[in-house]
């Protein structure tokens, strides 16, 4: 799944997100080549590693706008960090999140999108947006415990 990921951040995912700077450039590319969810910090220590140092809060920034402008996927960890997630198309997408090792794997949300559409259409409220997290044990997790004393 990894493979047909692409390897630079689309430019016009750059220009979403405010001023095309060079680091902006830097934190989309890192995150798109990311593998499932980061968080700010991560992703900060991984570009510094990489010798591509760029400010924790241009990182923090970047992803953000990234989110508002719905080229990101957003969940909170148990310690209530964001994660960050690229998304590479226009519909976003929910996750499976495992708890223990951070495992993310897309899940089907057709009635959780039906429901949200009906919701917003018979409200009549504008720019309805929801949120679904779903967050568990993956079985590897889960054997690991199972073998644990
Ligand atoms: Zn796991
Ligand atoms: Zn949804």
């Amino acid at each position: 799944m990894a493979g047909d990921r692409p390897r630079v951040a689309p430019p016009q995912d750059v220009a979403l997100i405010g001023r095309s700077t060079q680091q902006r450039a830097t934190v989309l590319a890192a995150l798109v080549t990311a593998e499932g969810f980061v968080s700010a910090r991560a992703l900060y220590n991984r570009l510094l590693n990489g010798g591509s140092p760029v400010g924790l809060s241009t990182v923090y920034r970047t992803l953000t706008a990234l989110a508002a402008a719905d080229r990101a996927d957003v969940v909170r960890d148990t310690n209530g960090e964001r994660l960050f997630r690229y998304r590479p198309g226009p519909d976003h997408r929910h996750y499976l999140i495992c708890t223990e090792c951070g495992l993310s794997l897309p899940v089907d949300s057709g009635p959780v999108e039906k429901w949200a559409e009906r919701i917003a259409r018979t409200s009549e409220f504008a720019n309805v947006r929801h949120t679904v997290e779903l967050a568990g044990v993956c079985p590897d997790c889960g054997r690991r415990h199972v073998r644990a004393p």
